[in-house]
C-alpha cells in the first residue's frame, strides 16, 4: 500500500480556473476544428468531448450510445486503427457492446480502457461530460498521435449500476466480459482513463489497486513531467472501476481517475462540458502517453 507520492517537482500545466460549475456557466467556446499537430491536442480532445456530449445521454442500448459507437469508429479508422464491436448482453437483457481498436491482429502487452456508457435516469440534459466522454476523447486523440502495434484501445460499455450505487453483481458488465472473452490471451499491463478533463482535477489512483511496479511508473511519468504531487496522488483504498476485472484476472493495472466522491456534480446535469477543460484533457494525455513509452520499454527489457 502507497501512502503517497515522493517529493515531485512544480506543477508544469495550470490555468484552467478552479471557478465552480454551476447551471450557469458558460462552457468555452470548443474549437472549430481538430489541429494536425504530430503532439497530443488538449483541444482535439476538448472538441472530441464536445462532439461526444452533444449526442446527449449515453446509456446502454440507447441511439445515443450507437451514435457515439460511429463517431470512434470514423475518428479511429481515420487514424489508421482496426476497430471490432464486441457486442453481449447484460443479465437483465440490456444490449450492451465494447468497442476495441488495434494495429495489430496479434495480441497487445498494453490495454488502454476507458468506459462510454452514462448512467441511466439522471436526467435528459445530462451530458457526462468528464463521467465517460473525457475518457473516450482522451483515447481518440492518442489513436491520433500513437503508432505502436503494442498498444490496444478499448471503449468499454456497461461501467455504470442500474441501481443507485455499483455493487459486485451491478456495474462493471463491459470489462468483465472482456476479460472473459479474452481467456488466457490478456494484456500484460492496463492503464484505465476514467474522469481526467476535469478542470483543476486531482487525479489520485487507488493504492489497494496498484502495484508498487505501476506505482513506480506513475511516480516515474509525474515527475519525468514536472507535475505535481498534489494533482497527481494515491487515494487511501480501492474503487470499483473497470480496472479491476483486469487486474483480478492478473493485469497489472493502473486506475487513473479523478476524486469524485462526495463531489456535487457527479452523477448529475452538472457533469457538463463547463466542468472540461483542455489544459487537463493535455495532462492527462501527456501522463498517458509517458506510461506507454516507460511500459513498453520495461517490456523491451524483460523480453529475451
Ligand atoms: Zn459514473
Amino acid at each position: 500500500m502507497h501512502r503517497g507520492l515522493p517529493i515531485l517537482l512544480a506543477l508544469a500545466f495550470c490555468g484552467c480556473d478552479d471557478k465552480p460549475a454551476g447551471p450557469a456557466a458558460t462552457p468555452p467556446p470548443a474549437p472549430a476544428e481538430l489541429v494536425h499537430t504530430p503532439e497530443f491536442s488538449g483541444h482535439n480532445a476538448y472538441l472530441h468531448c464536445a462532439a461526444i456530449c452533444a449526442m446527449g445521454p449515453r446509456y446502454s442500448g440507447s441511439e445515443a450510445y450507437e451514435q457515439q459507437l460511429r463517431y470512434l469508429e470514423k475518428h479511429l479508422h481515420a487514424a489508421g486503427w482496426k476497430t471490432e464491436r464486441n457486442p453481449f448482453s447484460a443479465p437483465n437483457g440490456v444490449r450492451m457492446c465494447n468497442l476495441r481498436a488495434f494495429r495489430s491482429t496479434s495480441p497487445a502487452p498494453l490495454l488502454i480502457s476507458c468506459h462510454i456508457d452514462t448512467k441511466i435516469n439522471v436526467a435528459p440534459d445530462f451530458e457526462s461530460a468528464d463521467d465517460g466522454a473525457s475518457g473516450a476523447a482522451a483515447l481518440l486523440e492518442l489513436a491520433r498521435v500513437t503508432t505502436d502495434e503494442r498498444i490496444e484501445l478499448i471503449f468499454l460499455d456497461g461501467e455504470e449500476a442500474f441501481a443507485r450505487s455499483m455493487s459486485e453483481t451491478d456495474g462493471l458488465y463491459g470489462s468483465r466480459f472482456d476479460v472473459a472473452r479474452r481467456g488466457n490471451q490478456l494484456p500484460r499491463w492496463q492503464i484505465n482513463l476514467d474522469m481526467v478533463g476535469g478542470r483543476n482535477k486531482t487525479i489520485a489512483i487507488p493504492s489497494l489497486d496498484t502495484s508498487d511496479f505501476m506505482y513506480a511508473q506513475y511516480a516515474s511519468a509525474i515527475q519525468v513531467l514536472g507535475l505535481s504531487e498534489e494533482k497527481w496522488t494515491v487515494w487511501p483504498g480501492g474503487y470499483m472501476d473497470d480496472h479491476l476485472p483486469y487486474l483480478e484476472a492478473g493485469v497489472d493495472s493502473l486506475n487513473l481517475i479523478a476524486v469524485f466522491s462526495g463531489t456535487s456534480w457527479w452523477h448529475t446535469s452538472r457533469d457538463n462540458m463547463s466542468r472540461i477543460c483542455p489544459r487537463s484533457l493535455h495532462e492527462s494525455g501527456l501522463v498517458t502517453l509517458q506510461l506507454i513509452r516507460q511500459l513498453l520499454s520495461a517490456g523491451a527489457e524483460a523480453a529475451p
